[in-house]
């Protein structure tokens, strides 16, 4: 019989998606394969990414590392959410927390016995019924506590900001102990077969050839193998998401180390804040075709908490996707797939998440096109199930006094998040999709922090009076407060544990 496994494999590039890969894949399939990473000196990595969803965690549970230890060698940070300004009217601000809102009953979400008592003037907002958003907004901060099962403790949901360069660092030293062979040069040309045009091998500058029988590229948005060399193809959706430029700038810090991330938006766009233990990540993500660069930078540097550590860089994207990211022997993981604006904090969860789908399709030399296209679908389905999410934030902004959110509002959506909208307004109902990313609760946070505000909500909590739904309400809240209160300060808690 044929021997028919996968022997050597190459990972091309060392940036945050590159180092991923290389953890993952020694970590998780140990046995059989020789991995060798590629990386140039010459040309950098994107070096930012700073911000993430709670899924990390369990990329770093799956490769075994210790979260203090973690958080000390990447200068991190706790995130509960995200806290949204000026993206309403008069200088709004509306949180998304990870975790729940309140707590779902059998026959309805929370949400519905709380926009009935908001409809009859008996509440306020939906804040105080999230115990990330009360969290974040006292600078408090506690992992989660396993042993109260009862109590909204018990499973907490967070994240960590963290700086990505020494995380790639970090996760170096881990790939390399356990075997990845590391490769510094610069590959200048990429030789395909003749029979079928997979890629057979990478030409060095200094004329080494490397050959594989697999390559995952994870090159940065240049997409040295999937699009240089295969030229896959890419799908553009800056139509929908119009922000096609970042200048980014660390600052001294400032005030408070809070547990989460900042996104105030400005006139074309955006502005990241992402405190750290040493310093703060900011950066103005925006249009050009409605500001120009200098403008832009402008605006970030007078929005700065601290002196700035650095000159500010601009990096140049277009939204979108490869119309494949799996292509003959060639995987792209990372920027080199694809590129979604960091509104969310996603684009390192769907690093982990080609990881995890390409370890449950992995070939075989035969390359088997039905799991090569089920892999695309399933990516495919992820990627838009995620833009939709985000062109939400500009769809349903409420701002008016700019082209470019004028253009947003009017601009016609996805009939997939179109649906979503419609049925929202009509009665509340958020649509999730099987394994879609983001829960109810997230698309509920932003919907009505951005002032969407249903017609109707869902009749079965008429089942209750609404002296009993008061009443739940109220001791949802109380809990909530009082685990609060016993919480340490977010800075507290680091020092105590993570400090670098
Ligand atoms: P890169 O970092 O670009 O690495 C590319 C690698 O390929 C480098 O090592 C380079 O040396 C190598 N390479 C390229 N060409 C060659 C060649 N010819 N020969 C040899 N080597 C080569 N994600 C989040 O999750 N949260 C965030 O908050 C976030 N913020 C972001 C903000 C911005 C403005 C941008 C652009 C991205 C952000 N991301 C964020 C995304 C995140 O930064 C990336 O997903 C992540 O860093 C992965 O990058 P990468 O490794 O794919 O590419």
């Amino acid at each position: 019989m044929r021997e028919n496994r996968i022997k050597d494999i190459v990972i091309v590039g060392g940036g945050t998606a590159g180092w991923m890969s290389a953890a993952a894949l020694i970590q998780l399939l140990p046995n059989g394969y020789n991995y060798r990473l590629i990386e140039s000196d010459q040309i950098s990595t994107i070096g930012v990414g700073e911000a993430t969803i709670p899924s990390i965690r369990n990329f770093n549970m799956h490769l075994g590392i210790d979260e203090n230890d973690f958080l000390r060698n990447t200068q991190g940070t706790f995130k509960l959410g995200i806290e949204f300004v000026n993206w309403g009217i008069n200088h709004s601000k509306y949180f998304h927390g990870f975790g729940s809102v309140g707590r779902d009953q059998p026959t309805a979400n929370f949400f519905h016995y709380w926009l009935k008592l908001n409809q009859l003037g008996m509440v306020g907002g939906l804040e105080p019924y999230s115990i990330n958003t009360v969290a974040s907004m006292l600078g408090k901060f506690s992992v989660g506590r396993p042993d109260l099962p009862n109590s909204p403790l018990s499973d907490l949901s967070y994240a960590y900001h963290f700086d990505a360069g020494l995380y790639a660092r970090y996760l170096r030293t881990y790939a390399e102990q356990r075997g990845v062979k590391r490769t510094e040069g610069r590959i200048v040309q990429t030789l395909l077969r003749q029979d079928d045009g997979f890629v057979e091998a990478l030409v060095m500058e200094n004329g080494e050839k490397i050959s594989a029988d697999f390559f995952i590229d994870c090159s940065g948005m240049v997409g040295l193998l999937i699009e240089k060399a295969l030229q896959t193809g890419y799908d553009d959706w800056s139509h929908w998401l119009p922000c096609d430029t970042a200048i980014a700038v660390p600052c001294e810090l400032g005030g408070s180390t809070q547990a989460h991330t900042r996104s105030t938006a400005h006139t074309a766009g955006w502005q990241w804040r992402i405190p750290l233990q040493h310093r703060i990540g900011n950066g103005h993500v925006f249009s050009s075709h409605f500001m120009d660069t200098a403008q832009a930078q402008e605006i970030l540097m007078n929005n700065l908490d601290g002196r700035a550590l650095a000159e500010p860089r601009q990096i140049k994207f277009t939204t979108g996707k490869r119309k494949k990211v799996w292509n003959k022997n060639v995987v792209a993981i990372g920027l080199s797939g694809g590129f979604m604006e960091p509104l969310e904090s996603t684009s390192i969860h769907m690093v982990k998440t080609g990881l995890m789908r390409l370890i449950s399709f992995f070939p075989d030399k035969d390359f088997d096109q039905v799991d090569i296209d089920n892999y695309n679908r399933l990516t495919d389905k992820e990627y838009s199930q995620i833009r939709d999410f985000l062109i939400l934030h500009y769809k349903v902004n409420q701002r008016d006094d700019s082209e470019f959110w004028r253009y947003c509002r009017n601009m016609p959506v996805p009939d997939s998040l179109q649906l979503k909208l419609d049925l929202f307004t009509s009665n509340g109902r958020i649509l999730r999709e099987n394994e879609e990313l983001f829960p109810e609760d997230s698309w509920l946070q932003v919907m009505h922090g951005q002032g969407m505000r249903p017609r109707r909500y869902n009749p079965v909590v008429d089942q209750r009076t609404k002296e009993e739904i008061a009443g739940f309400l109220y001791n949802t809240q109380a809990v909530i407060r009082k685990c609060v209160d016993a919480m340490p300060t977010h800075l507290d808690y680091i020092r105590a544990n993570c400090l670098a």
